[in-house]
């Protein structure tokens, strides 16, 4: 169980898909007293390869260091640290929807604290402080191992930040990281991934072009919908605890963005030398090949903007234009 003289803090990464949270939890765990576990939550599914519910075609079921997740000497030794069985023991959601709006709600009038309470005589939330407190044990154990102060947790569900931070409500941060929703949408739809937004409409005697379309569409309200609700949640924190990026301003401004990031979330802790790192690390959901070889090159990649047509802006519609230039994006 996490005590008191374990002097360790969780900064979480909430955005959507193809956000730029790669980038940003990379950035944050080059730091030697930073360790970065990537999509934390998903461990059971990863240690398990359990590849339906991992889904992402991209996604493969090895750890950022290239191992399988259960041959990977660093979650080994987290796990026997830790006391508990990756293949077994819970560490996100066990509940069903209806419980986690209701979860969200007594969060937002409550606050951390008082939902806590609510779990000592509500059993669905009883059980999700058990998978809560399950990750807490994991983040002890990292702590202890490897003297980091910061764990990154980049799960990117906000309904996860919820659960972690009603656990703990003094050890958790929150970073939320957005990114034009043009390119979220079309990223989201490129090549195998529009299989995640398809369903099972893959039946004959519907044109390709209505599929793509309607994918599209299914990307941008799921792009919505994670955006309203993180920022609802955002907002609802001390303004000490959390902190807001734009991925554009991540790429373009990085001295700048890690420099703000540095005094606002680790008191300055971070060591501005050490800015991003070549070394092998051990982050879940993440491609093992990619920020191995020159930094300098990080651009924006707005590729996306050479396929947009005026279908895409239509589909892309007026709810969600509205909400990408309040967060200051030019149509
Ligand atoms: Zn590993």
């Amino acid at each position: 169980m996490v005590q008191e003289k374990d002097l360790f803090e969780i900064i979480y990464i909430a955005s959507a898909n193809r956000s730029g949270s790669t980038l940003l939890e990379h950035l944050l765990g080059s730091q030697d007293v930073v360790v970065n576990c990537g999509e934390f939550r998903r461990i059971g599914d990863f240690y398990s390869e359990n590849k339906k519910a991992i889904r992402d075609p991209q996604n493969t079921t090895a750890c950022t260091c290239g191992e399988k997740v259960s041959h990977c000497d660093f979650w080994s030794k987290v796990q026997s640290e830790s006391g508990l069985d990756f293949s077994k023991d819970k560490f996100t959601s066990q509940v069903n929807a209806v419980n986690r709006l209701l979860f969200k709600i007594v969060f937002f009038l409550f606050g951390p604290r008082l939902t806590r309470k609510t779990a000592n005589f509500y059993p669905p939330f009883a059980l999700e402080m058990k998978s809560a407190k399950n990750c807490f044990r994991v983040f002890s154990a990292i702590h202890k191992l490897n003297k980091a102060k910061y764990i990154i947790d980049s799960s990117k569900m906000i309904y996860h930040f919820l659960l972690l931070k009603t656990a703990y409500p003094e050890k958790v941060k929150l970073i939320s990281l957005v990114r034009d929703g043009r390119a979220v949408s079309m990223s989201s739809v490129r090549g195998e991934r529009i299989k995640f937004f398809m369903g099972g409409r893959f039946a004959e005697g519907i044109n390709v072009q209505s599929i793509r379309q309607r994918a599209f569409r299914a990307a941008v309200k799921s792009w919505v919908s994670i955006t309203i609700q993180t920022l609802i949640f955002f907002y609802r924190l001390p303004s000490r605890e959390r902190f807001f990026i734009k991925y554009e301003k991540l790429v373009t401004g990085l001295n700048e963005v890690f420099e703000e990031i540095n005094s606002h979330l680790f008191d300055s802790e971070l060591n501005a030398n050490q800015k991003l790192s070549t070394e092998v690390s051990h982050a879940i959901g993440g491609s093992p090949s990619r920020f191995k070889s020159d930094f300098s090159e990080i651009k924006i990649d707005d590729s996306w903007r050479k396929y947009w047509t005026v279908d895409h802006k239509k589909a892309f519609g007026y709810f969600a234009a509205v909400l990408n230039s309040l967060l200051g994006y030019q149509q």
